[in-house]
């Protein structure tokens, strides 16, 4: 007899980026040659400060439970940092400590959700956000963001979608996996609307905030709008920022009610984050910020060399993305195409597919994000891993008919 699953998890979707890392390591293992540009997580190491940091932390015997919401130092930590980064004051019971952001953002569905419930949801999105609000039946109104709009949701769009049940507006900038970043002025449009509809809440994941380029510059929606600070839950972590996306820190700060709620989830659930995790994100956030910056040059390098060879693939076509690591290149110059085995390429799907098995290069398709026919390229690993996989994929598609 097979397990009996709950329907609330019988009819969710795995994470399509944990599923593209389950299957490029199994065709690893099996000995094939495959360059992966599915990662989501920085390459880079963490720095030794941090490290140095946690062992310090268990031999002082920092080795046990911890509060629910987080240490004290870490919460002042995380004030300190909302203070001087983002100009935002929140005083310790308005910031709850997770075990990543995927937890807060879970939690918050968690906690605020009801049946049938609208969560909207800016396409292409996370592949995470949707299943999350759909194991708490809540609804994902996913709203589509063309290209030509910046991948960007517009004041216009965003007054559509919010009806009676909206609950909650998610933002995500410097976006997974466009690259696209709000600047101040696409927000406030954004927050006008916001600010007729007061039932609506706001939930910025600000994860990619220090991985930004060129003259774009990082900007939330309520440091762009004060008004909304009384509904809005900043979400951030240390995953993407600092290479610690094992250690398994992130944060909310928002509404104490919001906040007390989760932290009664958390501590139903997890206890706490981390008890060594958290003193290492104590030294990140107090500390020497000198690998944000580094690896970010290290990043901007990437994404200059990742877009040069790309650019030069005819049928695909590219945004300059603004942050994050990640492409999101149109393959519409594809669609259609046949492979030397006879098969015509239907959707974005076939084109990752075809990569993977033709050129030997693992990608993730548009479909899984919500916006089609695009693939995400992630720039989060070596030059020379960009370099042969860009290779390959321009080998692969040269040979379509
Ligand atoms: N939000 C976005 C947009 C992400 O891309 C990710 C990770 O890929 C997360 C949140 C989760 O981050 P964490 O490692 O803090 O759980």
């Amino acid at each position: 007899m097979s397990t009996l699953l709950a329907h609330r998890v019988a009819q969710m979707k795995s994470s399509a980026s944990i599923a593209a890392k389950k299957k490029v390591t199994e065709l690893q293992a099996a000995g094939h040659q495959i360059v992966d540009l599915t990662v989501g997580e920085p390459d880079l190491d963490t720095p030794g400060h941090i490290i140095d940091a946690a062992i310090q932390a268990m031999r002082n015997g920092e080795t046990h439970y911890t509060a629910t919401p987080g240490t004290p130092a870490l919460r002042a930590a995380i004030g300190s940092k909302l203070r001087r980064e983002n100009g935002l004051q929140f005083a310790p019971e308005n910031i709850v400590v997770g075990s990543g952001a995927k937890q807060i953002i879970l939690s918050a569905f968690e906690a605020t959700l009801n049946n049938g419930d609208e969560v909207i949801i800016p396409a292409p999105f996370w592949v995470s956000y949707p299943d999350m609000v759909k194991l708490y039946d809540g609804k994902p109104i996913l709203v589509v963001c063309p290209e030509s709009d910046g991948f960007k949701l517009t004041a216009d769009a965003l007054e559509a979608a919010i009806t009676p049940k909206t609950r909650w507006l998610v933002l995500n900038s410097p976006n997974n996996p466009t690259g696209s970043v709000y600047s101040r002025e696409e927000l406030s449009a954004l927050s006008e609307v916001l600010l007729r509809h007061p039932h609506v809440m706001v939930l910025t994941d600000d994860i990619y905030e220090h991985i930004i380029f060129d003259d774009a510059e990082f900007i939330n929606v309520v440091q762009c709008e004060p008004r909304l600070f009384d509904r809005t839950l900043v979400v951030n972590g240390l995953s993407k920022s600092f290479a610690m996306t094992g250690w398994r820190v992130g944060y909310g700060a928002g509404p104490v009610d919001l906040v007390n709620a989760i932290v009664k989830l958390l501590g139903q659930s997890t206890t706490c984050a981390s008890s060594i995790s958290q003193a290492a994100a104590v030294a990140a956030l107090d500390g020497k910020q000198t690998f944000v910056t580094s690896s970010r040059a290290e990043y901007l390098k990437r994404r200059d060399r990742m877009m040069e060879l790309i650019e030069e693939i005819p049928g695909i076509s590219v945004t300059k993305p603004d942050g994050a690591f990640y492409l999101y290149p149109s393959v519409e110059g594809l669609i259609g195409r046949t492979t030397p085995e006879g098969k015509v390429l239907q959707n974005d799907l076939d084109v990752s597919i075809y990569l993977l098995e033709a050129g030997k290069v693992a990608v993730l398709d548009g479909a899984a994000y919500g916006l089609s026919p695009y693939l995400r390229l992630s720039f989060a690993t070596s030059l020379s891993a960009i370099e042969a996989g860009c290779k390959q994929m321009a080998d692969a598609v040269s040979k379509l008919r």
